[in-house]
C-alpha cells in the first residue's frame, strides 16, 4: 500500500519517495490513520521499526494545515530519554519536511542552553527534547506551551529507566489540558501503562 493510501499529502509522499521509501512499515500503517485521526494513541514498537515516522509525519500534516512560518508557541512537542535520541528524531523530522516550512529544534542538556534560546525566539514549531533540559528552559520561560496541540513521548521505558518520571509528569502538568497524545514504547510494561494511564485520556493501542 502506498503512503499516500495512507492520508498523507504530496509534499510529505514527495519526501518520503526522495528517501527511498516504497511502502509503510507495519507500525506505520497501524498508527498513521489514527494519529491522522486526532485521537491519543500508544504503541508497543522497537526502534527500527520504523516507529519515529509514525509520529512524525502525522504531525507534519497537523502542522503544514494551519501554521504561520514564523509561531509564536510550540505547536509539537515529542519527549525522549537522550540527546541522541533529540538528535535522530531532529534528522528525521528535517528529511520529511524537506517540502515544508517547518521549524525544528532539538533541545538536550550538557551544551550551552544559549544557541537553543535564541532558536526558540526565532519560532518553532516542533520541539524534541529531553525532559532535564526541557525543564530548565521552560522554567526560564524560553518555552512556553500554551498553543500546544500534540505530546509525543517517545521510548517511554527508556525514560521511566533512566529516572525521569517526576520531570515528565511536572512537565505534563504545565501543558494544554486540550491535545492529542502519543506515546511509544518498546514495552508496554506496568510502569508504561501507569504513566499512560495517568496522562492519556483513552487512547487507541497498537501493537504489531
Ligand atoms: P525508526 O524505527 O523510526 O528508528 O526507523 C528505523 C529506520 O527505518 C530509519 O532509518 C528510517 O529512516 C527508516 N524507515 C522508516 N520508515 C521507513 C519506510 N517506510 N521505508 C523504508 N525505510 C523506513
Amino acid at each position: 500500500m502506498p503512503f499516500a493510501h495512507l492520508g498523507l499529502s504530496a509534499p510529505i509522499t514527495q519526501a518520503l519517495t526522495d528517501l527511498g521509501y516504497q511502502a509503510p512499515t507495519p507500525i506505520q500503517t497501524k498508527a498513521i490513520p489514527v494519529a491522522l485521526a486526532g485521537k491519543n494513541l500508544i504503541a508497543a514498537a522497537q526502534t527500527g521499526t520504523g516507529k519515529t515516522a509514525s509520529f512524525v509525519l502525522p504531525i507534519l500534516e497537523r502542522v503544514i494545515e494551519q501554521q504561520p512560518v514564523r509561531p509564536k508557541r510550540v505547536k509539537a512537542l515529542i519527549i525522549a530519554p537522550t540527546r541522541e535520541l533529540v538528535l535522530q528524531v531532529e534528522k528525521n523530522i528535517i528529511a520529511y519536511s524537506q517540502h515544508l516550512q517547518i521549524n525544528t529544534l532539538a533541545m538536550y542538556g550538557g551544551v550551552d542552553s544559549k544557541q537553543q534560546k535564541q532558536k526558540m525566539l526565532d519560532g518553532i514549531h516542533v520541539l524534541v527534547a529531553t525532559p532535564g533540559r526541557l525543564l530548565d528552559m521552560y522554567t526560564q520561560r524560553a518555552v512556553r506551551f500554551d498553543e500546544l496541540e500534540v505530546l509525543v513521548l517517545d521510548e517511554a521505558d527508556r525514560m521511566l529507566d533512566m529516572g525521569f518520571v517526576d520531570d515528565i509528569n511536572r512537565i505534563i502538568e504545565r501543558l494544554p489540558e486540550q491535545r492529542q497524545n502519543m506515546l511509544f514504547s518498546a514495552t508496554l510494561s506496568n510502569p508504561v501503562r501507569a504513566l499512560a494511564k495517568t496522562t492519556i485520556h483513552k487512547p487507541v493501542q497498537i501493537s504489531l
